[in-house]
């Protein structure tokens, strides 16, 4: 395995597993499968609602706690100091660990200050080894690494090859944080399993457009956490560390073919906030 070093020099590997609709009871039986795979990192968050299906598969794997780098988020119901406090211990809890190694903040909305209060406690307290955020965009971003007094780390935002956050990496490299993808594979709308551009690069190192789309973000400095149930799909996922493309310019340049994909997405962020408890998942 690769790894980044995060602003605070704790080493995070380049590449993990992401947890994100899979479903609370297959939970357990997917990371064990990640575990055997090879995968050490896991991202998971409170709103995924499997958190405690994590935590059994790390403490049933056989291997040690520190092997393992450790994701997970604060939901916008438990924004604020003393509820997201509260809501950080049932998460250690869940995930059956005294200490986390990543801990974001999923989405920037409510007292997310307050949030950020309560998690530089517990990192001071040695209890979460990094604090970041997510879905923050440049101005968010910018304005709590300005009123922050430890800096996020990580910044873990929609990133594929249709979505390649160009503006907002530019700042987050400038405070030196480290960008984070979620949904590498654009959650596989837009057609990207089939996309003819990565279908054809991927021939040539004999990888499949997944492999040449998570491996374009390797090359351009991203930390990747691919979801499969599948464990062949795992497999494929994580084969990506043997070859180095070639054809990074014409894979920057399928950005544009996304435009039409990326106002659906930007929608469907709002639409999880524009409810009644503010919760779609
Ligand atoms: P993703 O990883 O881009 O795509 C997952 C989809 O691709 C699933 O439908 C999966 O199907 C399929 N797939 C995976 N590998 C494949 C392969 N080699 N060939 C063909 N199909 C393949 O989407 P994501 O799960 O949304 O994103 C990854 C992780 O990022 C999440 O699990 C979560 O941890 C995190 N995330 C964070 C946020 C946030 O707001 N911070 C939002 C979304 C996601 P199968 O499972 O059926 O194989």
């Amino acid at each position: 395995m690769e790894y980044v070093t995060l602003n605070n020099g704790i080493k995070m590997p380049k590449l993990g597993y992401g947890v994100y609709q899979t479903a609370p009871e297959d939970t357990k039986r997917c990371v064990l499968d990640a575990i055997e795979t090879g995968y050490r990192s896991i991202d998971t968050a409170q709103a995924y609602q499997n958190e405690s299906g994590v935590g059994d598969a790390l403490a049933e794997c056989g291997l040690p706690r520190e092997e393992f780098f450790l994701t997970t988020k604060v939901w916008i119901t438990n924004a604020g100091y003393e509820k997201a406090k509260a809501s950080i211990e049932e998460s250690l809890k869940k995930l059956r660990t005294d200490y986390l190694d990543l801990l974001l903040i999923h989405q920037p909305f409510g007292d997310y200050y307050g949030t950020y209060r309560a998690m530089e406690e517990f990192y001071k307290a040695g209890k979460i080894r990094a604090i970041g955020v997510s879905n923050f965009g440049p101005d968010r971003y910018l304005d709590l690494e300005h009123f922050s007094e430890i800096k996020p780390a990580v910044n873990q935002v929609e990133t594929h090859v249709f979505q390649q956050q160009k503006t907002a990496r530019e700042y987050m490299q400038k405070y030196g944080c480290q960008i984070e993808s979620w949904g590498p594979f654009a959650e596989g709308k837009n057609g990207l399993f089939t996309n003819p551009v990565l279908t054809e690069i991927g021939k040539k190192y004999e990888k499949t457009a997944a492999q040449t789309a998570l491996r374009f973000l390797l090359q351009s400095d991203v930390v990747v956490i691919p979801k499969s149930v599948h464990k062949e799909r795992m497999k494929q996922n994580i084969d990506v560390f043997d070859f180095t493309q070639k054809d990074m310019s014409i894979m920057f340049a399928e950005e544009k073919k996304g435009e039409k994909y990326l106002c659906c997405m930007k929608k469907s962020i709002l639409e999880t906030v524009d409810t009644e408890q503010g919760i779609q998942f």
